[in-house]
Parts: C-alpha cells; sequence; structure tokens
C-alpha cells in the first residue's frame, strides 16, 4: 500500500500560477526587485500528502527530472514544516509526500505551491489551527510567492510580490501552457534583467522602486474579457527568459499564429501561457501545438489556493 492510502495523512492540493502581469521596478538594497503583479492560479496542481512520523522527510515524484527537486532542507515543503513545526512549538514530524503537476522552475510557482500545500496539511496534521493571518505571514518568510498559493483566485501583488489584494475576475480564462524539459533559474532570468537594463544605461531611478499594476489590466479581468486582457498583458521578465532561450521566440509567434489572442512567458520562465477566447479556441490551439511536437496543456484560471481535499 503506498503512502498516500493510509488514511491518517492529509492531503492538501495548490495551484501553479501564470503572471498575468509583471511589472519588475529596481532592485532594492535586499537584492528583489520592486514589482507589481497580478497572479492567477490554475488548474495545473501540486498534490502534497503529510503523513505523520517522528522525523522530517520529503519525497517527490511526478517531476520530469526527479532529480531538479532537492529533497534535502532546500526543499522549499520541508522547510514550511520545520518553521510551522518552530513557530507552533510541536515536536512531531511528517513525511512529505510531493506529486508534482506544476513544471520545476517552469516559472510558474511549483515549489512555492508545495510550500503553501505543506504550511495547511502540517497545520490540520498536527492541529495547530494557526489560522488565515499567521498561515500568511509565515509563508511569506517563505518565499515572495507563497502567500498567493494560499490564497488563489487572482491577486495583485506589490512590494517583492507577496503584499496581496483580492483582484475581482469574473467568468473564466482559457490557456494553453507550453512547458520545457528544461527548467530557468529565476534569479539567473533577473540578472539577466539587470544587464540588459545596464547596457540600454538605465538610470539609478528607472525603473522605479514602486510601481503599479495598469487600470486596463483589471478591468479587463473584472469584466471577465479575454478579448481586452490580451493587449494589456506584458510580462518585464520576457526579454531577459528570451535572451536565456531564444528558441521561446518562435514558440510564442506559433500560439498566436495557431489562434491564441496573446502569448507570455509566465513569470521566469521558460513555460509559456497563450491566453484564448474560450475553450474551444484553447482546444484548437493546444492541438495544433502539440501538432509542432510540442507539450501544450490546457488549463483555466482562477482557481482556489491551497486546499485540503477529501
Ligand atoms: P520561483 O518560485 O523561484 O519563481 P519557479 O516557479 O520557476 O521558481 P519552482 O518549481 O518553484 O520554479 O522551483 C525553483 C527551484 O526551487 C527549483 O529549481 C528547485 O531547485 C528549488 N526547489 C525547492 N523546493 C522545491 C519544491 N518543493 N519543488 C520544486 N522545486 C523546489
Amino acid at each position: 500500500m503506498s503512502l498516500a492510502h493510509r488514511s491518517d495523512a492529509v492531503h492538501v492540493r495548490a495551484p501553479g500560477k501564470i503572471n498575468v502581469y509583471l511589472g519588475v521596478g529596481a532592485r532594492h538594497d535586499d537584492g528583489y526587485h520592486a514589482l507589481a503583479t497580478v497572479f492567477q492560479a490554475v488548474s495545473l496542481y501540486e498534490d502534497v500528502f503529510a503523513h505523520p512520523a517522528a522525523d522530517f522527510s520529503v519525497s517527490v515524484s511526478g517531476a520530469a527530472d526527479p532529480a531538479s527537486v532537492p529533497t534535502d532542507e532546500r526543499n522549499l515543503a520541508l522547510r514550511a514544516a520545520r518553521l510551522l513545526a518552530e513557530e507552533t512549538g510541536v515536536s512531531d514530524g511528517v513525511a512529505l509526500e510531493l506529486r508534482k503537476g506544476v513544471p520545476v522552475a517552469g516559472g510558474m510557482g511549483g515549489g512555492s505551491a508545495d510550500a503553501a500545500a505543506a504550511l495547511v496539511a502540517c497545520d490540520a496534521l498536527w492541529g495547530t489551527d494557526v489560522g488565515p493571518a499567521r498561515l500568511h505571514a509565515l509563508a511569506s518568510r517563505l518565499g515572495a510567492d507563497v502567500p498567493f498559493a494560499l490564497h488563489g483566485g487572482t491577486a495583485v501583488g506589490t512590494g517583492r510580490g507577496d503584499r496581496l489584494t483580492p483582484a475581482l475576475a469574473r467568468g473564466r480564462f482559457d490557456w494553453v501552457l507550453v512547458t520545457s524539459d528544461q527548467g530557468l533559474s529565476t534569479p539567473q532570468v533577473y540578472r539577466r534583467l539587470d544587464q540588459l537594463r545596464e547596457s540600454r544605461g538605465a538610470l539609478a531611478d528607472d525603473p522605479p522602486l514602486s510601481l503599479d499594476v495598469p487600470v486596463a489590466v483589471l478591468q479587463a479581468l473584472r469584466a471577465g474579457d479575454a478579448q481586452a486582457l490580451a493587449p494589456v498583458m506584458l510580462n518585464d521578465l520576457e526579454a531577459a527568459a528570451v535572451a536565456e532561450r531564444p528558441e521561446l521566440d518562435a514558440v510564442l509567434a506559433d500560439g498566436v499564429r495557431a489562434g491564441a489572442l496573446t502569448g507570455i512567458v509566465s513569470g521566469s520562465g521558460p513555460t509559456l501561457a497563450f491566453l484564448c477566447a474560450g475553450p474551444e479556441a484553447a482546444r484548437a490551439v493546444q492541438e495544433e501545438l502539440r501538432a509542432t511536437g510540442r507539450e501544450a496543456l490546457h488549463v483555466h484560471g482562477p482557481v482556489a489556493g491551497a486546499r485540503i481535499i477529501g
């Protein structure tokens, strides 16, 4: 019998995300860039099982390259469990089992989803019941994208991306994702952006230290209007991700040729997210991209954040 079938395990599912808009400002002294972003949680999930145990451990399945996910103290889910135990004085351990559905290092926040799921799962397993405000505070100590994976839906993130305000989004948005076998390192993509900006002679205060999401993006989301959203989507990291992976440019063009309203690099890439007019259009785009030999997935958003299943 696999671990997951033991009835004393807690199963939590958490979504991957797309950055519908990602404005990147200047780098702060702490190394983080000022961000103004809109996250949307999409129907590609991480399943995390927390099994009672005396010690802390983590196992991983479902990743295209399992070796790309550390199972030592660098693992974000394991760090989340340890953090919650420390903060609440719990002396139990946990055996975490991660079943990955979100591509590793794909710019979709898979590790952050694991961390959010681990917090929720361990909180239930240990009966610590810390409540949403404290969970959010712990999440933001683990990483800038972790609070969003807890909340899900559609939200504006400012600061490092961790200061969240829910955004209204009506209806459903259909996306086709083109994934890559090989991930991209987020810090490397930010470094590349800094280099590109330096080479263009950007002034110290240009880009700015604080920035906003354009009203047109929020209006299109509120109206549930994919046609209006497509022309105002933006990712300031896109040029840097494409500089690291030049072949992405051709795929972006192929997706639009196949009928997508627009295509964008998701977060730091290399996953590409194509916004489509509806489910049927998305299926057609998916099929056409698959015919060119690429891995294309049809997902929708917004979906809920980390939730206990069953
Ligand atoms: P980021 O969240 O940094 O933008 P990403 O969304 O592109 O990254 P992730 O899948 O979250 O990609 O992983 C980024 C890196 O974090 C991986 O290369 C891996 O080394 C490390 N990592 C730590 N914990 C995990 C985890 N639970 N799942 C996946 N990667 C993890």
